[in-house]
């Protein structure tokens, strides 16, 4: 999984949502997935065994608390995935694999060597025994979920120190909780070794900085982070359970391993990296394990189809490098590995099954990339590209379903990638903004009750996605029209109760609370100083700059120099026109108002987390030259609103 650094530590905050009967479609249509997922029974249950296989321990009540013992994850509220059937609200796939992820605890992988702590955050914790003690691959995403699972792995195992940690890949769910398996001063005296694939440090800690803002007000969404757990309301991410509560850090990598991947004995135990940079991350390896021919595949290949272009919104990933990574992976391990683990989900164990899932992975994105791309060189455009790949879609490995990423976002992922978003269709490159279109729209149906009429209709014959196209218009022509937020509401909730994939799920039902005017309060975000210091001042500033609201053209430039006492850099920031122009670097250009502090108070200040005034009592920020000017630009700069609206207008 790929999400932003400012990722909310939420637990369950809202209630569930008022759910409206299953519709006589949703249970067709999950009669019909049930009918179709016996062909792969055998595989199936196999998973479901995989997924079971080799527990030593749990966690006491399936619980982690911080230190003041606030409670950031439970299982208890979890109780009803132990009905085997799926109940209606589900989709029959989805509930086998939220019930596959509920397997919580430690897992003996490889005995006497390889372990995983799964089941207390959507991504996987896999500890390796080193000579002198413990190699952690991915700590999770937060300091007191590894904690947590490094406490449970001495307790079970016997007191080892960790000598090592790998971040697999620049995704917060894969670093995040470093802080909680080793210290700072640790590293800093050479006892642990961190290793990263190269580029990670830039793309962890900057890639979404700039667009973070956006990225995780949808994330709320597409992890159903306000959703309480329920049948009827959030019940897996399809990659795994739900994203860990806590402290999100940063401790740099003290290595890295270069695009040449190769060989390098860590704690006495050899690896074999391999690079999958442009993958599912932009800075990504897999490694293989010779000693006990255990492949790593990292969050290349899990148990499930990943994003090429996640719902929360992300730079676009590419199908046709992902392929071929795999590929790779299996031309070179492919016939000896015994077992493959990975970042989320549990382990594939077997010489065999393990090649078929490695093929099933790397058909998947071959098939998605080439037949979206062959449709749409035949003219296909991104709304008509799913029908085409999903009744293609024939002999998938049931690994590789739809349970988190699906064909259908994907399919128009590729498109999107190789042509961008506008369909060719003129009608379609200029058309009116949603609210206006909307009006027009009711107007045309012969006002607000005929629409809604209509939307009711289409929501009764069990077309649930016209009516919710026919509502939302309504929606946003008069967003207080209860009647209207009630139907479009009921619509979301049946797309969501037909969904394999539990994004796709928790996206839909997260809308209907909205519009139901229930959605939850976000837990408060929580990331450490480190993260935050690890940012680069260019990234800072660049970021600054898109909060720019101005009022008018400035028609004479302004310069605002800033010293930083901590870092020794120099900032001058042009405030031109209607924009600015940071500039990193020494500068002998004109000056009109300068302020020294250290970045840290400076990362403070934007962070909302100081005042000006405070610094400059405490004597930890100057300002000379035209104060009022800097006061002005200032006043100028504005956070967005980090809870805007997605559903409604
Ligand atoms: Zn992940």
């Amino acid at each position: 999984m790929r999400f932003i650094l400012s990722v909310t530590a939420a637990i369950f905050a809202a209630g569930a949502a008022a759910a409206q009967p299953v519709s006589d479609s949703t249970r067709a249509l999950h009669a019909e997935a049930v009918a179709a997922a016996a062909v792969d029974e055998a595989r199936e249950a196999a998973e479901d065994a995989a997924a079971r296989r080799g527990l030593l321990a749990t966690l006491p009540d399936g619980q982690v608390r911080n230190a003041e013992g606030r409670i950031l994850w439970d299982w208890t509220p979890y109780a009803f995935l132990r009905e085997e059937t799926a109940p209606l609200s589900v989709h029959p796939r989805l509930w086998r694999q939220a019930r596959r992820n509920a397997n919580h605890g430690l897992f003996e992988v490889v005995p006497g060597a390889i372990w995983q702590v799964r089941g207390y955050d959507i991504a996987v914790m896999t500890i390796i025994r080193g000579e002198r003690g413990w190699i952690i691959v991915d700590p999770l995403t937060t300091e007191e979920a590894a904690r947590a699972s490094l406490a449970l792995v001495n307790r079970t195992l016997g007191e080892r120190p960790v000598t090592a940690v790998l971040y697999s890949h620049s995704h917060a769910d894969h670093f995040g909780g470093v802080g909680g398996v080793i210290d700072r001063a640790a590293v800093a005296r050479g006892e642990v070794r961190i290793v990263a694939p190269h580029g990670f440090e830039r793309e962890a800690v900057s890639e979404n900085v700039l667009a973070g803002g956006a990225m995780n007000r949808r994330a709320l969404y597409m992890f159903g982070s306000f959703l309480a757990p329920g049948a009827d309301s959030q019940v897996d991410t399809g990659l795994g359970p739900r994203i860990a509560g806590g402290t999100i850090g940063f401790i740099a990598p003290t290595e890295t391993v270069g695009p040449e991947g190769g060989l390098r004995t860590i704690d006495g135990v050899e690896f074999d990296f391999l690079d999958a940079a442009n993958t599912e991350a932009p800075a990504e390896f897999l490694f293989y394990l010779p000693r006990w021919r255990a492949l790593h595949t990292t969050e290349v290949a899990t148990k499930t189809l990943h994003n090429l272009l996640t719902l929360r919104g992300a730079q676009i990933r590419d199908a046709l490098v992902w392929s071929r990574v795999i590929d790779t992976a299996m031309q070179r391990w492919g016939g000896e590995a015994e077992v493959a683990l990975a970042s989320h989900g549990w382990p594939t164990f077997g010489r065999e099954t393990v090649g078929t899932y490695l093929a099933g992975q790397r058909d998947i994105y071959r098939f998605i990339h080439d037949r979206a791309l062959g449709a749409a060189n035949g003219g296909a455009t991104p709304h008509e590209l799913p029908a085409i790949l999903e009744a293609m879609s024939l002999g998938i490995d049931p690994s590789a379903r739809g349970y988190y990423g699906t064909i259908n976002h994907n399919a128009k992922a590729v498109y999107q990638r190789y042509f961008g978003w506008w369909d060719g269709v003129p009608a379609n490159y200029d058309p009116l903004p949603p609210e206006e279109a909307a009006r027009g729209y009711v107007a045309l149906a012969g006002g607000p009750d005929r629409l809604l009429e209509a939307g009711l209709a289409a929501h009764r014959a069990g077309n649930h996605r016209w009516a919710a196209e026919l509502l939302n218009h309504l929606v946003f022509a008069d967003s207080s029209n209860a009647a209207a937020r009630a139907a479009l509401a009921d619509a979301y909730e049946q797309i969501g109760f037909q969904a394999e994939s539990g994004a796709w799920r928790n996206y839909y039902l997260a809308a209907a609370a909205t519009l139901r005017g229930r959605e939850g309060e976000q837990a408060p975000r929580s990331q450490s100083a480190d993260f935050v210091s690890a940012i680069s001042t260019q990234d800072l500033f660049d970021a600054l700059a898109t909060r720019l609201v101005p009022a008018a053209p400035v028609t004479e430039p302004r310069f605002f120099r800033f010293v930083f006492s901590d870092t020794g850099e120099v900032v001058t920031v042009e405030r031109r026109g209607m924009i600015e122009i940071p500039r990193i670097g020494p500068n002998d250009g004109p000056v009109t108002a300068e302020v020294r502090t250290s970045r840290m108070a400076f990362a403070g200040l934007l962070g909302g987390r100081v005042q000006a005034g405070q610094l400059i009592a405490a004597g930890q920020l100057t300002l000379s030259g035209d104060i009022l000017a800097l006061q002005q630009w200032l006043a100028e700069h504005r956070s967005p609103d980090p809870a805007f609206n997605v559903v409604v207008p």
